[in-house]
This record gives C-alpha cells, sequence and structure tokens, in this order.
C-alpha cells in the first residue's frame, strides 16, 4: 500500500480541491480520498507531497509514439507534402528495432510530461506494444491499417490476431484497437470491414478524420458529402470510434459524431505547425461531444508535452470566440485527463476517486513560475511547465520518482534512439 500525504490534491471529481488531504493506493486502486487521518495500516511507501499538486495523469488520445525518431526532420511543410514525400518513405525503412526504441523513446517523453495514458497508432505494433508492456505506461494500441490492393483482408487478420493478443493484457493497463489511417488511404469497403470486426470484437477504432481543407474537398468531388457524412452512411459509427483532427467540419458532420457517440480528440499544435487550420472547439464543445487532446506525432508536433496542446486548445477556444470564459481551467483539465480516459475505451481511469486505477502525478509548485498559490487547477492549466512534473504513478506502480524514470533504461533507450536515427540515413534538408 502507498500512502500520498500534504499535498494539494486536485480530484477532478464533486470533491474538488482536497487541501492536506490523504490518499491510499492498494494494489493497482485508489482505496481513499480524502481528510488526512491516523491509520493503522502499515505502508509500503509515504510519499510526502508538501509543496506539490497532486492531480490524475494526462491522457494523450492522439499520437504516434516511434515518430519521435522523425523529430525536426520535416518541418515547415504542408500535410501531403509532408506525409507522402517524407515521412511515408522513411516509414518504409523503418525496423522493428527501430519501432521499439522510437517507441520507449516517446514513452520516456511521455512520462516526464505526466502523461500516464497514450494512444498509440502506428505498425510493427507489437514492438511498440513490448515498450509499453516494460515501461508501464497505460495504452490503447492501434494497429495502423492503410489500404493496399490485395492485401487488406490479411491486414485484417494480422490486426485481429494483434488486438486478441494484447485487449485488456497486463491487468487492463493495456487496451487495442483497429487504426486506419483515414479515408483518403483506405477504401470505403476496407473502412466497413475494419467497423464491423471492431464492433464484433468489442474494441475501440482510432482514425483521422477531416484534418485537412484539401482532403474534405477532394472527397466531397468524388462523392457528393464530406467523409464523416460518407462513413455515417456506411454504418463505419457503429463501432466506438475516436477520431483525431475534425478541423474541418459542417454542422451535419457534427451532429453525426454527437449521435454515434464518436469521441473527438483535437491536436491544435500540429495542425497549427502543419497549417491544416483551427477546429471549431466551442461548437463541438456546445454540441455535447466528448472531447479529448492529442499531441499527434513528434514530428508534426514537435514534442509530446500534453499540456501544451490542452493550453492550446482552451486559447484558441477562447480567441476564436473573443469569449474568455469559454472552457474554463477545470474544464480543461477534464479533457486532457479523464475525457481522453473515455474516449480511449478505459473506464474508471483519470480522476482522484476510490476504486479508480491509480494514474496519479505530483507537481512541484515551489517554482517562480507557481508562485503565489493561487487557484491549483489554474496553475496546472495555464502556468505549469512539464518539466515540474517530478513524481508519476501508473497502476498503482510508481514509474518515476523525484525525476528518475524507474522502469526502463532511460540513458540506453536516448543513446539507442540516437543510433536508430542515424542508420536511417535521413538526408540532411
Ligand atoms: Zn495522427
Amino acid at each position: 500500500m502507498i500512502l500520498i500525504r500534504n499535498g494539494t490534491f486536485l480530484t477532478l471529481t464533486e470533491k474538488n480541491v482536497i487541501k492536506e488531504g490523504d490518499l491510499i493506493i492498494k494494489d493497482s486502486l485508489i482505496s481513499y480520498m480524502g481528510p488526512q487521518k491516523e491509520w493503522k495500516d502499515k505502508f509500503d511507501t509515504v510519499i510526502d507531497a508538501k509543496n506539490h499538486i497532486v492531480m490524475p495523469g494526462f491522457v494523450n488520445a492522439h499520437a504516434h509514439l516511434a515518430m519521435t525518431l522523425m523529430r525536426g526532420i520535416a518541418d515547415d511543410l504542408p500535410l501531403q507534402k509532408w506525409l507522402f514525400d517524407t515521412i511515408f518513405p522513411i516509414e518504409n525503412k523503418l525496423t522493428a528495432k527501430d519501432i521499439y526504441f522510437g517507441s520507449l523513446l516517446g514513452i520516456v517523453e511521455s512520462i516526464r510530461a505526466g502523461v500516464t495514458t497514450v494512444a498509440d497508432f502506428y505498425f510493427h505494433m507489437e514492438k511498440s506494444a513490448q515498450a509499453v508492456k516494460e515501461s508501464g505506461i497505460r495504452a490503447n494500441l492501434g494497429f495502423g491499417l492503410a489500404s493496399k490492393i490485395g492485401t487488406n483482408t490479411l491486414q485484417l487478420k494480422a490486426a485481429e490476431k494483434f488486438i486478441n493478443r494484447w485487449q485488456e493484457s497486463e491487468n487492463g493497463r493495456i487496451l487495442a484497437s483497429f487504426a486506419p489511417h483515414a479515408p483518403y488511404t483506405c477504401t470505403l469497403q476496407f473502412l466497413k470491414a475494419i467497423s464491423n470486426q471492431a464492433r464484433t470484437m468489442n474494441v475501440l477504432v482510432q482514425t483521422h478524420l477531416h484534418e485537412t481543407k484539401k482532403e474534405v474537398e477532394e472527397f466531397k468531388k468524388k462523392y457528393g458529402t464530406t467523409p464523416i457524412e460518407k462513413l455515417d452512411t456506411i454504418g463505419f459509427f457503429n463501432a466506438k470510434v475516436n477520431a483525431a483532427h475534425c478541423v474541418w467540419m459542417n454542422d451535419n458532420d457534427i451532429n453525426i459524431l454527437k449521435n454515434n457517440n464518436v469521441g473527438v480528440t483535437l491536436n491544435p499544435q500540429s495542425n497549427l505547425k502543419m497549417g491544416a487550420g483551427i477546429p471549431l472547439i466551442n461548437k463541438m464543445y456546445n454540441a455535447g461531444l466528448t472531447i479529448s487532446i492529442g499531441t499527434d506525432g513528434a514530428a508534426s508536433n514537435n514534442n509530446l508535452a500534453l499540456i501544451e496542446d490542452a493550453r492550446l486548445t482552451s486559447f484558441l477556444a477562447k480567441g476564436t470566440s473573443l469569449n474568455p470564459e469559454l472552457l474554463n481551467a477545470k474544464e480543461l483539465l477534464k479533457m486532457a485527463t479523464v475525457n481522453g480516459t473515455k474516449n480511449l475505451g478505459f473506464s474508471d481511469v483519470g480522476l482522484l476517486k476510490e476504486g479508480y486505477k491509480a494514474d496519479i502525478i505530483l507537481i512541484d509548485t515551489k517554482k517562480p513560475h507557481l508562485t503565489p498559490f493561487t487557484d491549483p487547477y489554474s496553475l496546472v492549466a495555464y502556468s505549469m511547465y512539464p518539466s515540474d512534473i517530478d513524481t508519476v504513478l501508473i497502476d498503482g506502480k510508481i514509474v518515476m520518482k523525484n525525476k528518475e524514470i524507474l522502469t526502463v533504461d532511460e540513458e540506453n533507450i536516448l543513446k539507442e534512439a540516437e543510433s536508430c536515427y542515424k542508420q536511417l540515413r535521413i538526408p540532411n534538408k
């Protein structure tokens, strides 16, 4: 059992903020969250959280972990050129070893930024799964799929096998999903088959939808409808779907997502950096969609610090509506935590609440930029740096303590990732 005491607990529940409370972890779960008491129990570990904010870990609901190896190699390009001329040719060269160390690099970076749950979405997913298993992070692993003539059935079978192997593994810490890349890289027939299979297996589908104006307009020219409208007619949303981006949306697209309970994951840094646009955050929020936040891959962001994307989401909502009251700090932190776990198919994760999984971060507030200690929601949402996080617990286990990663060898991961990058022989710009 672990006891965390003396901190300021941001529960994100009806209990709100508990000052100098106690939080007890038994196995992987929070067994007590409330005022300090005298305990007769023997604790294996007592964490003194004085001068710390204690809160649920952040959830990165859309990422491509191993793309950390391509950080900074394809900046300042439009999406189609970025993807087809730069990223796809490099991805064709990636080996299983690259994916393993690229994923570990992404995980270590995530943990340091207080991310306790991540959505991965890539290929060679066995290697990503291995990295997730060893590191202790919580993840939904999306088996990447894109149509290639004559391979769709084989791909679907491989995805099924992967999902059966990993779904609900490691005490439920790992979930797995189908991850068709996008309606412009997958045929409608393939998307329909994927959705049917996901529904049969009761697992999530992750995909990219309506990221660029060009993609939506080209689809409209071909089919006379938006991708979302078309996907609705083929029953794609009968499965549980987490849709990344959703930048170029009409009212009907938003209604379709709402009526089908589709999770929306915004990636504002990636969208701005790639010149893709600004999503209609207020409209989607007011429509009652479950909105979560993602970083996208490090080749288009260029880091995995979820809090930066969360902050930007709030600022864009306020700035585009000329209304600073929209999306306040507490609502924003819910998007960055519990909404993400919902959109990724986890239940009982993302709140400091009895019976919930112990995925917890400690933020050191003894910093100039977090002084004076005013409203803790505000300090986290608008002032903290990712580097203020010094301790991280996932599934009841301490994975980072006082800034030291305990589960994997960080120094070796950095060294191996550097060597994988060199072997990719990416030409200098
Ligand atoms: Zn993406």
